[in-house]
């Protein structure tokens, strides 16, 4: 028996988890940039599942891939090998600074298993003592216990202490803030290239080459967390690219399966040192059809006519803000690099314009609290920008209206 919407969301929020707030409607199929929900509204989708369907829905190579796989082979366990995960955890390491990887399924996992390994590397090292990360304020990591530690973020850790310890909060592109916490108890620092949650941050000029010569000087591993920032979202494969600094553990997860859910960690040999067998170990990891979702990821996103048109839509997204922002002075700031893009709002606006641009057909979603942020599938056109722009200004307008009624 087919229910109504009304009825859905009625059940969903009987026994959902409490702390999401889901839209009052209910999503039924996607093509490409556009969604619709089960009225048969359609939506432009500029939130892409947080920065995860980074070849839009139903992508014809991406549902092929894992149709086929499914029917193949779905699940081995790491006790064996397939061929589709021997072909991503080459595919990682030929695309970056890594010479092996740690495949799993979120990017919590993939955090988690670089401050693992970190710790671990540092052991193994004969140095314990320097198992102390430095991360950075409004940075996030993830949900699990050292990765909810590991984030500089206080309401992400209210209520669960004690908290994991051996975790010390920085200044995002501020390195005399992180100088200050460095001590012979500094085993590894913590980033993500592009702060994402906390509200779509680069990382100015300067800064993390700061952090690499700041742990070469000191024997401590640097991490990108590039869960959200990598695989082709700020238009070089990995955000690190576009910095030119190299980090010796990374944590991708997000776009990497372009919806289906894979994460993984990759690191130099040097620091894989501190795993050995047994160290760490995930059953799903590495899954079959998990990794034949990312191997058309990576594929795709690698060629680089797919990556000059992430940068070319970024840069057309930041300017049509920019242009927005001139009229509407409700916009404080617009930051970005590719297409993670954000437009930070005076007080509390962000909530209520990103509510309006759901009634002019336009998802989006915010971050920390007073960031619009806009993570579009990597595929969109010029067309899809000057549209999600052109709806941004609908929605704008809306919200002056009302706020001033
Ligand atoms: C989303 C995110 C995570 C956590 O990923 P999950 O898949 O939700 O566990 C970690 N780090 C960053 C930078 C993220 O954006």
């Amino acid at each position: 028996m087919s229910r109504t919407t009304e009825e859905l969301l009625e059940v969903g929020d009987r026994h959902n988890t409490p702390s999401y707030a889901p839209a009052r409607m209910i999503l039924e199929r996607g093509e490409g940039v556009w969604v619709w929900d089960k009225e048969g509204n359609k939506y432009l989708d500029f939130v892409a599942g947080i920065a995860v369907n980074a070849l839009g829905h139903a992508n014809q190579k991406l549902v092929s891939a894992i149709q086929e796989q499914a029917a193949k082979l779905m699940h081995v366990s790491n006790m064996f090998y397939s061929e589709p995960q021997v072909e991503l955890m080459e595919r990682l390491c030929d695309l970056s600074f890594a010479d092996r990887t740690f495949l799993c399924n979120s990017g919590t996992e993939a955090t988690e298993a670089s401050i693992k390994l970190a710790r671990r590397y540092q052991y193994k090292n004969g140095t314990p003592e320097k198992f102390e990360i430095i991360t950075m304020n409004k940075s996030f990591h993830g949900r699990t216990y050292a990765a909810m530690s590991a984030t500089g973020q206080p309401k992400y850790q209210k209520g669960y202490e004690p908290i994991v310890p051996g975790f010390k909060y920085a200044d995002f592109n501020d390195l005399d803030s992180v100088r200050a916490l460095v001590g012979p108890n500094t085993g590894a620092i913590m980033v993500e290239p592009v702060q994402g949650e906390g509200g779509v941050r680069p990382s100015a000029p300067g800064f993390l080459e700061g952090l690499r010569e700041i742990c070469d000087a000191n024997g401590a591993l640097l991490i990108f967390d590039e869960v959200q920032c990598g695989v082709g979202r700020t238009g070089s494969v990995f955000g690190y690219q576009a910095y030119g600094v190299e980090p010796d553990i990374m944590a991708l997860a997000k776009g990497l399966g372009g919806g289906f859910p894979v994460g993984a960690m990759l690191a130099t040999e040097n620091a894989f040192q501190g795993f050995e067998r047994g160290s760490h170990a995930s059953t799903f990891g590495g899954n079959p059809l998990a990794s034949a979702a990312a191997n058309v990821i990576l594929e795709e996103v690698s060629s680089p006519e797919f990556l000059t048109n992430v940068r070319d839509r970024g840069a057309q997204l930041v300017a049509g803000l920019k242009e927005l922002a001139s009229t509407h002075s409700v916009i404080e700031e617009v930051r970005g690099l590719g297409l993670m893009v954000g437009a930070q709002c005076e007080g509390d606006a962000a909530g209520e314009i990103y509510a309006r641009c759901r009634e002019e057909g336009l998802l989006i979603n915010t971050a920390g609290g007073t960031t619009l942020r806009f993570v579009p599938p990597l595929i969109v056109t010029q067309a899809d920008v000057s549209e999600a722009l052109s709806r941004l200004g609908k929605a704008l307008e809306l919200w002056a209206a009302r706020s001033a009624a």
